[in-house]
């Protein structure tokens, strides 16, 4: 009566015939009837309390997963919805950066305009250049002291600089110092950041300014 019940309420619990077996063999022949009662009966008591263990065990397991399930979504929840609140950031982030650099770039436009006042359309900065000087003269030209310029034009003071063309391409529209220019010419020596500025005199050449100023260029396409 013992056994039938509390094996049947276990459920998942099934008795190794084996070893039920073994323990009957052993305690029929060998020990006293009352002493083998005994041993079947805490055996059995034994192994039901361990298959009704694992029977509340599962039950506990089952009862921590209803409670935590909820818990779990929520969590799982409130964490995407704080992944979508700082992408939201972000975006903000990023499109208040870009509104500042437009508004400095407009700032820098007009206050480069002011500065050149009557220039037309629209002018971008290259940055920091330097500025050297140079006439049509062999000491300035070497073989190539002719007044003709790389790109086949003739030089004009106050129109034609020498540019690195990997940096200005040739036909720009270039202001140095207040002063609009056409790169139409390179030079040897004239490489990277640096520009000379055609004059029509040696004299010329050497007293004009010599150094280091911001050089804009105008952008194409642009009126
Ligand atoms: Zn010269």
């Amino acid at each position: 009566m013992f056994a039938s019940t509390m094996v049947s309420t276990a459920g998942d619990y099934e008795p190794n015939p084996a070893t039920l077996a073994g323990v009957k063999a052993e305690t029929s022949e060998e020990l006293p009837t009352n002493a083998s009662v005994q041993i079947i009966k805490a055996y059995k008591e034994v192994k039901c309390y361990s298959a009704h263990k694992k029977a509340s065990l599962n039950s506990n397991k089952e009862r921590a997963k209803r409670i935590t399930a909820p818990l779990i979504k929520a969590e799982r929840k409130r964490v995407a919805k704080l992944k979508r609140l700082n992408e939201q950031k972000e975006k903000l982030r990023r499109l208040r950066l870009q509104q500042q650099r437009a508004l400095e770039e407009r700032k820098r436009q007009e206050s480069f305009k002011k500065a050149n006042g009557g220039l037309k359309g629209k002018w971008k900065s290259l940055g920091t250049f330097y500025i050297t000087n140079y006439c049509p003269c062999s000491k300035c030209c070497g073989k190539w002291a002719n007044g003709v310029t790389s790109t086949g034009t003739t030089a004009v003071s106050g129109r034609t600089i020498a540019v690195d063309p990997r940096i200005i391409p040739y036909g720009s529209e270039v202001c140095i110092n207040g002063n609009v220019y056409i790169a139409e010419d390179c030079g040897g020596a004239i490489k990277n950041k640096h520009i000379d500025i055609y004059k029509d005199s040696h004299d010329e050449a050497l007293s004009s300014f010599t150094g280091y100023t911001e050089v804009w260029i105008k952008v194409k396409g642009e009126k």
